[in-house]
């Protein structure tokens, strides 16, 4: 044709396509989604021009998004009745670094030779064509306009623009395939293979708001006669749509039933069961997406021992980028499943870039406080839902109590424990809190393997005597957590086995010291025999005013020991040496006696106490033989 052009693209054009056919060799499928979301967009656009302007839209006009394929040419073309382009357009959008994400790339071009999975930051889709196809055609009619423009390109350094005609409007892109006999080319799939396409469809472009259609074989149904003649049957053509169209997400919650997000919580986790709760949202300011997540109401079978996929599936305007992008869910919320949907995102998003993109912080950011806010709503309003959720997820969710210290507080406030006063049922600090006696002055805790185990240790007893309620830590992770409680509502978190426990108020404190001060004078004699028998096993003995029933308990240094003690085991290795104070209590007639006793006795029932504290507090003893045989001795 005369009017036919030939261009050069901008150098950096052409660097660029070379950048992306070679890094985005080893997943060639995503041309199609980025086409097929190209034309989305233009079929959005002239939504909303039509809107004010209905002389766009030709007679009888419905929106839809066409493949054809053609084995024996080895093309495909993708075809919109969208918003089209006039020849500027075309020359502006596709010849030239026009969009901001083309721009950036001439800033970091150098960086990206060396990094080629950089490319994910910029908006490469139309280019994608070019790693499946040699030759690219576009035909477009800009709606409203009666001139075609045609943009032929080898993906090289130049293409051709030319004005054609064209009978309808919207866009037509046609890919003349790579020849798949050509060495190179041979891990390329069939591109024109109909099972190829709709499997693509179904996993990229799903929820595209409009059909995207092809023509496809279909089978006669036969005759019985034919079909007992052993026949073959007979193939047709028929068009059918390929995408199923409801991103259920983008309607109002108010339109959308109970058993709608259900049946999209099963279909989209493969779980049987109804999710517990499900949170949708959109998001605008900031950042702009829509988000829909469920809290299962079970856990996965190998949720406990196996490192479970987590994340969330992400949506850039209701194409699928990825599932399980573990960028968008912070880890003390692995439990959620859903998905994001952005409008700020670029299609073309690799994981590389995710972990750095400010926008998806920001999503991250916005998705965590929704969360904690639904579940702070659930709590207060169905408080038996909460408990399921809790004893499923309680655990993960108080990781956070760790990982984040800005939401300490929020999340101290969501979980829930049993407690030597509630061995039934669960309590929230809050309720700890109002429970609490008058004068406490601290939220007391102990960290235990199990119930039983907290509520009989000697650390108990005072507590009990004073009517403090004590809240039991006795979840794997606990150990984990309790030294990041600190306070909470003002009030501090205390382990009752702490080596300097505060449980007295000040008129009992001074009363206690005079009584020690006294006792410990009284009973030197016995204290330093009780030492010199217990040396290599404990660094101190002394009268506190720790117990009310037992004589002994054992304290090792440190705010929590029990906990450090865990922690260690739970990691695997042995626990560090750590102080040890064998603490006597001051009011047990046992003392008396023992001071009237010789002194091998008295060091004889020394290294007895000192075991049955150990047995008390759930730890193992050295030699238990000798100890059953010292009892036996006793009683006789
Ligand atoms: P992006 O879509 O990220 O902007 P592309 O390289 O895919 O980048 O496309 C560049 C531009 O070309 C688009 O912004 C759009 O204006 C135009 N364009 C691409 N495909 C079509 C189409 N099917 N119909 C109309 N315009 C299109």
């Amino acid at each position: 044709m005369s009017n036919k052009e030939n261009c050069k693209f901008q150098t950096e054009i052409s660097e660029l396509l070379n950048l992306i056919i070679n890094s985005l060799y080893s997943n060639p499928e995503i041309f199609l989604r980025e086409l097929i979301s190209n034309a989305s967009d233009a079929l959005d656009k002239l939504k909303l021009e039509s809107a004010t302007n209905e002389s766009l839209l030709p007679q009888g006009y419905t929106p839809e998004i066409f493949i054809t394929t053609d084995p024996d040419k080895n093309t495909i073309s993708i075809s919109d009745n969208g918003i089209g382009m006039t020849l500027d357009e075309v020359k502006e959008n596709i010849g030239t670094i026009a969009h901001s994400g083309t721009k950036k790339f001439m800033q970091i071009k150098d960086e990206l030779k060396d990094n080629p999975s950089l490319i994910g930051q910029f908006g490469v889709g139309f280019y994608s064509a070019f790693i499946v196809a040699d030759k690219v055609c576009l035909e477009t009619k800009k709606a409203g306009t009666d001139k075609a423009v045609r943009w032929e390109s080898d993906g090289k350094s130049e293409y051709t623009i030319e004005e054609i005609d064209k009978d309808s409007i919207g866009t037509t892109v046609t890919l003349y395939l790579k020849d798949k006999n050509n060495e190179e080319n041979q891990d390329l799939a069939d591109f024109t293979k109909e099972w190829k396409i709709k499997d693509i469809v179904k996993k990229h472009s799903d929820f595209i708001a409009y059909p995207i259609k092809m023509e496809c074989e279909k089978f006669v149904p036969q005759s019985k006669e034919d079909e007992e003649a052993g026949k073959e049957p007979e193939k047709t053509k028929e068009i059918q749509v390929l995408n199923s169209m409801k991103a259920l997400w983008l309607k109002k919650p108010s339109e959308i039933t109970k058993e709608e997000y259900n049946e999209f919580y099963k279909q989209m986790t493969y779980d049987y069961s109804e999710p517990l709760l499900n949170i949708h949202f959109q998001a605008e300011g900031v950042s702009e997406f829509t988000a829909l997540l469920f809290i299962p109401s079970q856990k996965p079978f190998n949720y406990d021992y196996e490192n479970v996929e987590s994340g969330l599936s992400l949506y850039v305007k209701r194409v699928l980028i990825m599932n399980d992008c573990k960028e968008l869910i912070t880890p003390y919320l692995r439990f959620i499943k859903g998905l994001v949907d952005s409008s700020d995102l670029s299609l073309n998003v690799s994981r590389e870039i995710l972990q750095q993109d400010r926008e998806l912080k920001q999503i991250n950011k916005s998705l965590v406080s929704k969360i904690l806010k639904s579940l702070q709503d659930l709590m207060n309003k169905d408080r038996e839902t909460y408990e399921k959720f809790w004893v499923n997820f309680g655990p993960t969710l108080k990781e956070g109590i760790v990982r984040d210290p800005e939401r300490k507080e929020k999340i101290i406030g969501l979980s829930l424990f049993k407690s030597n006063n509630n061995q039934d049922k669960y309590i929230s600090v809050d309720e700890y809190i109002s429970n609490m006696k008058e004068g406490q002055p601290c939220i007391y805790y102990i960290t235990a393997e199990n119930i039983s185990e907290a509520q009989n240790t000697p650390f108990m007893e005072r507590l009990n005597k004073k009517g403090y309620d004590v809240l039991f830590m006795l979840d794997p992770v606990d150990p984990f957590i309790v030294n990041a409680l600190g306070t909470y509502k003002d009030k501090k978190f205390e382990c009752i086995t702490s080596s300097d426990l505060d449980i007295d108020t000040e008129e009992e404190k001074k009363e206690n010291e005079t009584k020690i001060k006294e006792k410990t004078e009284n009973f030197s004699d016995l204290l330093s025999n009780i030492k010199d028998e217990l040396k290599g096993y404990v660094d101190d003995v002394k009268f506190s005013s720790r117990l009310s029933d037992s004589p002994v308990c054992l304290v090792k240094e440190g705010p929590d020991f029990k906990q450090m003690e865990y922690f260690y085991k739970q990691i695997g290795q042995a626990v560090p040496k750590q102080k040890a104070c064998l603490e006597c209590n001051l009011d047990h007639p046992i003392f008396d006696k023992m001071k009237s006793k010789d002194v091998d006795t008295q060091k004889n029932w020394a290294w007895i106490l000192y075991n049955q504290a150990l047995i008390s507090q759930g730890e193992k003893i050295d030699n238990p033989n000798e100890f059953c045989k010292k009892i036996i001795d006793l009683m006789n």
